[in-house]
C-alpha cells in the first residue's frame, strides 16, 4: 500500500518535471507565476499594442445575429466527427465590416488575450485557398485550445478567408483569382501578370487578379493586419507537408510532422508582401492530407513567434497604416 502510494508520487513528481521543462522550451500555455518571473522594466511599446487590443474593435461589426451564417459557412472545413468545434468558435466571433466574401459570405475571426501584456499578437489565417479544408479546421483547433489555456502570446484567428472558394471547392475565389497572388505587393505591377504568364504558364488557378488587391478577401487580411497589428503572421495551407518561413535567419525548432523547407515568394504572396515589404515575419504551414499533432506545433509557433518578432524588431502603429488595398508602392 505504502509502496503504491510511493509509486504514485514519484508518477505525479516526473509528470510536473516533464511539463515544466515543456512549458519551458515550447508550450504556449504560460502560467501567471512564469509572467512574473520573468518580468522585467514593462515594454511601452507593447503596453500600448496591448491596450489596444484589450478594448474592442470600434470597427467591428455587431455578430450577435451571425451565430448561423457562421455556423453554415465553416460547416466545410471539418471532418464529420470534428463538428463539435464549429459552435464554440461561432459563439465569440467577431467581423471587421468589409470581411465579407465576393459573394456576401462573412469572414469571422475570434480574439484570445495574454496573460503576459509583453505577448506577441500572432494572426493565423486560414483556407486562403478554398480546396484545402484541413487549414481551416487545423485554424479552429487552435481557436478551441486558445479558449482553454492561458498563454503567452495575443491571438487572432481567421479560420477561413474564402468562403466562396469552400463552397466551389475551387483554390481561387469567385471570381477566379488566386488570393495568394493578389496581395498588394510593391512589384505586383511589373511582375505579377508577366511571372504568371512566363513561370506559371497561365495556370488558372495561380491567376493574380486584375489589379493589386482587387478582391474582397484580400481586403479582409489588409483590414485585418492594419486593425490587429500582428508582430507575427502564420498563414494555413495544404498540401505540401512542409513548413515554410518568410523572416529573419533562425535556426528552426524540430517539429515532428512537418520538415521546414522554403518554398519561396512571390509577387503578390503573402509572404512577399508582409516580410519582404514590411518585415512582419510570416509562417506558412503547409498541411498533408491527414490532421497534425496542433497542439504541439501551436506550442513551438508561439515560441518560434517570440523570437522572431525580437529578431525583426518592434513595429509602430505607422507601420500598420502603410498596409493598405489602395497603395502598391507603399
Ligand atoms: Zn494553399
Amino acid at each position: 500500500m505504502i509502496r503504491n502510494r510511493l509509486n504514485m508520487t514519484a508518477l505525479a513528481f516526473a509528470h510536473t518535471l516533464a511539463l515544466t521543462s515543456s512549458s519551458a522550451v515550447l508550450a504556449e500555455i504560460a502560467t501567471p507565476e512564469a509572467g512574473a518571473a520573468t518580468a522585467n522594466a514593462p515594454d511601452p511599446k507593447s503596453e500600448n499594442k496591448a491596450d489596444a487590443e484589450a478594448k474592442p474593435s470600434e470597427a467591428a461589426v455587431n455578430v450577435a445575429s451571425e451565430k448561423g451564417t457562421c455556423l453554415e459557412t465553416l460547416e466545410g472545413t471539418v471532418r464529420a466527427n470534428h463538428k463539435g468545434r464549429l459552435a464554440p468558435f461561432c459563439d465569440r466571433i467577431q467581423r471587421l465590416p468589409v470581411c465579407q466574401s465576393t459573394e456576401g459570405r462573412p469572414i469571422h475571426h475570434a480574439d484570445s488575450s495574454s496573460v503576459d501584456s509583453r505577448g506577441k499578437r500572432i494572426l493565423v489565417l486560414g483556407l486562403i485557398h478554398g480546396d484545402e479544408p484541413l487549414a481551416g479546421e487545423m485554424a479552429l483547433e487552435w481557436a478551441e485550445r486558445l479558449n482553454k489555456i492561458s498563454h503567452r502570446n495575443f491571438w487572432r484567428v481567421v479560420p477561413m478567408l474564402n468562403p466562396d472558394g469552400l463552397k466551389r471547392k475551387t483554390r481561387m475565389n469567385a471570381r477566379g483569382v488566386d488570393l495568394n497572388r493578389n496581395f498588394p505587393t510593391k512589384d505586383w505591377l511589373e511582375e505579377a501578370h508577366g511571372f504568371w504568364k512566363k513561370v506559371g504558364k497561365q495556370d488558372p488557378r495561380r491567376y493574380p487578379g486584375e489589379a493589386a488587391a482587387s478582391e474582397a478577401e484580400t481586403k479582409c487580411i489588409i483590414a485585418q493586419i492594419r486593425d490587429f497589428k500582428p508582430d507575427f503572421i502564420v498563414s494555413v495551407h495544404t498540401p505540401y507537408k512542409v513548413l515554410d518561413f518568410d523572416g529573419p535567419r533562425m535556426s528552426f525548432p524540430r517539429y515532428k510532422d512537418l520538415p521546414w523547407r522554403a518554398l519561396g515568394n512571390f509577387p503578390g504572396s503573402l509572404g512577399r508582401f508582409m516580410w519582404r515589404d514590411f518585415q512582419v515575419p510570416v509562417l506558412t504551414v503547409e498541411l498533408g492530407n491527414t490532421m497534425i499533432d496542433a497542439a504541439q506545433l501551436q506550442d513551438i509557433v508561439g515560441s518560434f513567434a517570440i523570437e522572431a518578432s525580437r529578431r525583426s524588431g518592434q513595429k509602430t502603429a505607422a507601420v500598420y497604416e502603410k498596409v493598405s488595398a489602395n497603395d502598391p508602392e507603399h
